[in-house]
C-alpha cells in the first residue's frame, strides 16, 4: 500500500536530515514511514502509491480554501512570467497591506517576511527595541517558530519528540524567556510581580493549536491584556495558526481583544512561504528603516507569494460566508465524532473553536499542556494509522491541532466519520 513512499523515505534519509525539511513530517512520534505526497486537489491528497486522502492537516493551516484552490493557481499563473523577484518594491505589496488592514483594523503598520517563525522573532525583537526590556513570557505548549527564545517549553515538534532542553540554545537566551501554565493567569501575575519592570512582552497563541487545539479559558486573554497595559509590556498575540481562520480579523476579531502586536503566517500565504507582523503605528515605527530596530529580508514581499495571499484572503475579505461556511463544517464533524467517541467507550476529550478541532484520548478537560501531555497518545498514534489506512490524513502528533477546509464536502465528513468508527473499533 505505501511501497513507492517507503522506497522514497529510504532515499530521502540518504540526503536530507530523517529524510524530511521539517521534523514532524517524519511520523517519528505515531511511527510508521510518512507518505510522499504527489499532488493535492481541493480536500484530498494523492500520495506517491495513488492512495488518495481526505486531508485534516492542509498543509498545517494555510489551504483554509482547500488544495490547488483555482483563483490561487491562476493568479501565480499570470505573475510568474513577469518575473519572480525583484529586490525592489512593487505596488502588490502595498496593496496587501492595504488588504491586510482593512481586514484588522488594529494593524496600522505591517512588515511581510517569509515564515511564521520570522514574524514572531521579530516581534520580539521589535517589542524588546520599544519597551527596552529583555524578558518575554511565554506557556507551555505555545510554539512560536524555531528562534532560539520560543525554544523553551514550546510545543508542536519540540513536544512531540519529548526534546526538554534544546541543544545549541544558550542559557542566557533561554533564561530571558519566562514560561507558565497556559490559562493561569495567576502565574502570570506571579511572574510579573518577580520580574518588575523587566518584561517586554507576552507572546501567546490566542487559540493554542500546538498541543493539539487548547481555547483559551474566560477572561484569561482579557487577564492578560489588562496586565500588560498595567505593567508597561506589550501584549503579542501569534495568529499564525488563527489569523485568517478564525475569522477574517483572526482571533483579535473573533474574542475581541486587541494586541499590541500581531504576527501573522500560514494562511497569509495561501501554501506560499510568508509570515508578517503588524501593530499600531508608534510601535511598529521603531523597525528599520524607520527606527533603529533592524529586521530584513531578500526574498521578503516576493511577487508570487503576495499574489497567492492577497487572492486568498480577498476572497476571506469579501465572502464572508466562508467562515461560516467551514464552521457548519467543523460543528458536523465534531458532533458525529462524538457519537462514534461515546459509543467506544475510551475516554475522551475534544477541544474545537471555529475550524480548529481535536481529540485527546483522556478522562481531564484539556486546557493546559501538562493535560495534553498526560492523555493517552500512544491510543491517538494507534488511532492514526486506523484512520490512514482508511483514507483519512490526520495530524501525525496528538500535540497537533486538525484543521477543517472549506473544501470538504458533507459526504467528506461522512466518510471520516465512518472511518473514525471503524478505526476506535480496531484501536485498544
Ligand atoms: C506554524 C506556527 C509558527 C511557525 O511558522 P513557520 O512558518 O512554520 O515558521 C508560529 N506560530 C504558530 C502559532 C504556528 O502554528
Amino acid at each position: 500500500m505505501y511501497q513507492s513512499s517507503k522506497s522514497l523515505f529510504e532515499r530521502a534519509q540518504q540526503s536530507i536530515p530523517g529524510g524530511v525539511n521539517s521534523p514532524v513530517r517524519a511520523f517519528k512520534s505515531v511511527g510508521g514511514t510518512p507518505v510522499f505526497i504527489k499532488s493535492a486537489k481541493g480536500a484530498y491528497m494523492v500520495d506517491e502509491d495513488g492512495n488518495q486522502y481526505i486531508d485534516y492537516i492542509n498543509s498545517w493551516g494555510p489551504m483554509v480554501l482547500g488544495h490547488a484552490y483555482e483563483p490561487v493557481v491562476k493568479a501565480i499563473q499570470a505573475k510568474v512570467a513577469l518575473g519572480t523577484s525583484f529586490g525592489a518594491p512593487t505596488e502588490l505589496e502595498i496593496e496587501i497591506a492595504e488588504l491586510i488592514k482593512s481586514m484588522v483594523p488594529n494593524v496600522d503598520l505591517i512588515r511581510m517576511v517569509n515564515s511564521g517563525t520570522e514574524a514572531c522573532m521579530s516581534a520580539v525583537r521589535l517589542a524588546r527595541g520599544y519597551t527596552g526590556r529583555n524578558k518575554i513570557i511565554k506557556f507551555e505548549g505555545c510554539y512560536h517558530g524555531h528562534a532560539d527564545c520560543f525554544l523553551v517549553k514550546a510545543g508542536s515538534g519540540v513536544a512531540t519528540f519529548g526534546i526538554q532542553h534544546v541543544p545549541g540554545v544558550t542559557a542566557a537566551v533561554a533564561n530571558d524567556t519566562l514560561t507558565c501554565a497556559y490559562n493561569d493567569l495567576n502565574a502570570v501575575k506571579a511572574l510579573f510581580a518577580n520580574n518588575k519592570e523587566e518584561i517586554a512582552a507576552i507572546i501567546i497563541e490566542p487559540v493554542a493549536g500546538n498541543m493539539g487545539c487548547i481555547p483559551p479559558a474566560e477572561g484569561f486573554l482579557e487577564g492578560l491584556r489588562s496586565l500588560c497595559t498595567e505593567m508597561g509590556s506589550l501584549l503579542i498575540f501569534d495568529e499564525v495558526m488563527t489569523g485568517f481562520r478564525l475569522a477574517k480579523g483572526g482571533a483579535q476579531e473573533r474574542l475581541k481583544i486587541d494586541a499590541d502586536l500581531v504576527c501573522y503566517g500560514k494562511v497569509i500565504g495561501a501554501g506560499m512561504p510568508v509570515g508578517a507582523f503588524g501593530g499600531r503605528k508608534e510601535i511598529m515605527e521603531h523597525i528599520a528603516p524607520l527606527g533603529n530596530v533592524y529586521q530584513a529580508g531578500t526574498l521578503s514581499g516576493n511577487p508570487l507569494a503576495m499574489i497567492a495571499g492577497y487572492t486568498l484572503l480577498h476572497e476571506l475579505k469579501t465572502n464572508t460566508d466562508r467562515f461560516s461556511s467551514i464552521e457548519k463544517k467543523a460543528d458536523y464533524l465534531k458532533d458525529g465524532l462524538i457519537k462514534v467517541l461515546d459509543a467506544s467507550g475510551f475516554p475522551y476529550r475534544i477541544n474545537h473553536l471555529g475550524s480548529m478541532l481535536s481529540i485527546h484520548f483522556s478522562e481531564n478537560d484539556i486546557t493546559d499542556f501538562e493535560a495534553a501531555a498526560s492523555a493517552n497518545n500512544a491510543r491517538f498514534n494507534q488511532f492514526f494509522h486506523a484512520m490512514l489506512k482508511r483514507g483519512i490524513y490526520l495530524p501525525p502528533s496528538a500535540f497537533e491541532t486538525w484543521f477543517i477546509s472549506d473544501a470538504l464536502s458533507y459526504e467528506d465528513l461522512d466518510k471520516t466519520i465512518e472511518a473514525a468508527k471503524e478505526a476506535l473499533a480496531e484501536i485498544e
